[in-house]
């Protein structure tokens, strides 16, 4: 099981662990750093072939960094390595995305101490931002389960993967 679960997390450019994975829209994932390397005589708009199904997909304006984030494998790399840190998920603009310290109850979104300024200070008002170790003592909707929203979903994925 240890060696299927690296398997999943082994990027088919550089075959070493995923660094910062990025989808496809053919949901292959790949390193941003790989990503980058591979389009890097590419415009923005242009056309890039998927280096694994040689589907096509769209260079997006801000290169590689403007494809979606892969929570699911980073979470996967994550338990791999024994930890159960949440992401923040108001990072997909950077290369590496921070833990997340704080969750935005407005915008049910993990976020690292930067990416929740904009919500404490939101023009219609702030946001109800509390820190994750709250959230995790608390359970407002599911009392039966004794970690938060955020424990349970990696203790579920957890339990697939083990
Ligand atoms: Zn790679
Ligand atoms: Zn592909
Ligand atoms: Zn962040
Ligand atoms: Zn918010």
């Amino acid at each position: 099981m240890e060696r299927q679960l690296s398997e999943i997390t082994k990027c088919p450019i550089c075959f070493d662990e995923l660094k910062n994975p990025r989808s496809l829209p053919c949901l292959h994932s790949f390193c941003l750093r790989c990503l980058k390397r591979q389009c890097k005589d590419k415009e923005p708009g242009a056309k890039e072939p998927c280096p694994i199904c040689r589907r096509e997909f769209t260079v997006p304006q801000r290169g590689p960094l403007g494809l979606n984030f892969n929570f699911y494998l980073q979470n996967l790399i994550d338990i791999k390595h024994g930890s159960s840190d949440v992401r923040c998920e108001g990072c997909f603009a950077i290369d590496e995305s921070n833990l997340a310290t704080v969750v935005c109850v407005d915008c049910d979104l993990n976020l690292c101490e930067r990416c929740s300024l904009p919500h404490k200070q939101s023009e219609g008002g702030p946001h109800d931002v509390i820190p994750l170790s709250a959230l995790n003592r608390t359970e407002p909707e599911q009392e039966s389960t004794p970690k938060g929203n955020v424990g349970y979903n990696v203790g579920q994925i957890k339990h697939n993967i083990t």
